[in-house]
């Protein structure tokens, strides 16, 4: 790198609406009254910070001050496009109200307006983050604004329109600039790392374009860091190290955990994570981005884009969860500063999505139900209690004993034990398609029917596993990809539906009442509408 080294962001300022990027509807009616000259006095451009709101004003600037005509096309070579490009045309007057409130030389400046430009067709006025200025300079600018001389353009920007009075607001057009979206962010990225020709990798510069949220500026100068800090390159496990973040891939996990509604893996996890001493805000962070790319995943089906982690998990959660999930995470990281510590307010973020999730609740009530009625129909003295405690104890013992060992020698046991234990999410849809091969000296062998074979990953066979262990331990787990010819649990389910549905079907369609109905109508009803209700 050089040592004159310009910052990105001002390297690659747009000087034309050509080079802008975004913000294609705002450009497109600007474009056209720059062409037809038709052009109002005053614009107000909205938006939050970075999204081009003064890039756009100076180019407009230039569109109206350009020595060779109005145009949208402003020829950039001429005295004022430069002047205007190096910010030291006279007659374009840039005021920041932010830093500008306290002073009142802002009003002089304002009723300054009424003299001609120095040089230039128009003498224009840009004031940032307008909704700041003070209210002696907020009369000034509307009393110029309700009697504009010709020779006057304003142009505003804010970031928070609603603090302007309506008084302003009517006298202008209004421009709400959009935040830019990760594309157009990643590929305004890629072109300039080309450009430099420097190294990158597409997945770091998608980060900065995530981390950007929307504004250019903040990506950009994510841009520069990055690339000092890797030395001229810019490599995802640098930009991590950069961020402090951790790897797609332990994020990954967490989400499965979650989802599996695995409250102490949960826990153990995220205790993990805290002594590594990663950062548990953007831990958080990157969950809500996951849960919100899974969403997404679901709806467009496009698995080009995502990892094979994400279209797996997209298969296993459903679309009401994923609301759930979303919105649990996003008020964690509003209460994440609330939190004794950053650990805490995770913690606490995820044994929220595991308590909240209906089925949880389900069962929460059923206990409280069965503990209420105990205590209404028991009234139980303490030597009652303590010899039905005692009792207790020795079921327990007794369950412990013999949960050791597994048993399987058919196909049939195999589906009561699927039916026993509480598989999660895919590993449950896994093992509803194998079919049972064998069971010795511990080792458990399984035929998963070919159609179901994305599903083997690494996270469904452990999920299998430690279900199975967590009652049966010791267990070795052998799955192979084959043909199960319709005698998996799953297939013999949809058969069995196939056959209620058909039923229902022909009661249906023998119905007296029904047919005299379809001979007054002369109608036909829609066989494919009839559903067997799964409660049925
Ligand atoms: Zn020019």
């Amino acid at each position: 790198m050089s040592q004159h080294y310009e910052v990105l962001a001002r390297k690659y300022r747009p000087h034309t609406f050509k080079e802008l990027v975004g913000q294609t509807h705002t450009v497109r009616t600007l474009v056209n009254a720059l062409d037809n000259n038709s052009l109002h006095h005053g614009f107000l451009f909205t938006g939050t910070r970075g999204v081009g709101k003064t890039t756009i004003a100076r180019i407009f600037a230039k569109s109206v001050n350009c020595e060779s005509g109005v145009s949208s096309n402003p020829c950039g070579k001429c005295e004022t496009c430069l002047e205007i490009d190096k910010g030291q045309s006279l007659d374009l007057i840039e005021l920041d109200a932010a830093s500008h409130t306290g002073v009142d030389n802002m009003r002089e400046i304002l009723e300054n307006a009424q003299y001609t430009p120095t040089k230039n067709l128009y003498k224009i006025y840009l004031i940032d983050e307008v909704h700041m200025l003070s209210k002696s300079s907020f009369n000034a600018l509307l009393k110029t604004l309700e009697e504009p001389p010709k020779h006057i353009k304003f142009l505003l920007a804010t970031t928070d329109p609603k603090k302007l009075p309506i008084t302003i607001l009517s006298r202008c057009l209004q421009f709400n600039l959009n935040k830019l979206s990760h594309d157009e962010i990643f590929n305004h990225l890629k072109y300039i790392m080309g450009e430099e020709s420097l190294e990158f990798e597409d997945s770091a510069l998608s980060k900065i374009a995530e981390f950007g949220n929307g504004s250019m500026r903040d990506s950009l100068s994510l841009l520069d860091q990055s690339i000092s800090y890797g030395n001229g390159s810019v490599k995802e496990s640098e930009l991590k190290a950069m961020l402090g973040l951790i790897s797609q891939n332990e994020i990954e996990q967490l989400a499965t955990l979650v989802i599996n509604r695995n409250a102490e893996e949960v826990l153990s996890f995220t205790r993990e994570l805290a002594h590594k001493g990663e950062n548990l805000t953007n831990t958080l962070k990157d969950l809500t981005s996951l849960f919100h790319k899974i969403a997404t995943t679901q709806i467009t089906k496009d698995t080009n884009q995502i990892s094979s982690e994400i279209n797996d998990l997209s298969k296993i959660i459903s679309a009401q969860d994923l609301q759930l999930y979303y919105q649990i995470a996003i008020n964690g990281q509003k209460d994440m500063h609330l939190s004794p510590s950053e650990q805490i307010g995770l913690e606490m973020t995820l044994l929220r999505m595991i308590a909240f999730h209906p089925d949880h609740q389900v069962i929460e009530k059923k206990n409280l139900k069965l503990s209420e009625n105990a205590n209404v129909n028991n009234k139980l003295t303490l030597k009652e209690t303590v010899q039905n405690t005692s009792s207790i104890k020795a079921k327990v013992e007794s369950i412990k004993k013999t949960e050791n060992q597994l048993e399987v020698k058919t196909q049939n046991d195999w589906e009561k034990i699927i039916k026993e234990l509480n598989f999660d999410g895919a590993a449950k849809m896994l093992v509803k398609n194998t079919v049972f091969n064998s069971f010795n000296n511990q080792n458990l062998s399984l035929t998963l029917s070919d159609d179901f074979v994305n599903l083997l990953t690494p996270n469904t066979q452990s999920s299998i596993k430690n279900t199975l262990n967590k009652i049966y331990p010791g267990i070795t787990l052998f799955i192979e990809p084959g043909q199960t010819n319709g005698s998996s649990l799953s297939q013999k389910e949809s058969v069995k539906k196939e056959q209620k549905r058909k039923q229902t079907e022909s009661q249906f369609l023998n119905d007296n009442g029904l047919k005299e109905l379809q001979e007054v109508f002369n109608s036909q009803v829609d066989i494919k509408s009839i559903k067997e209700s799964d409660n049925v």
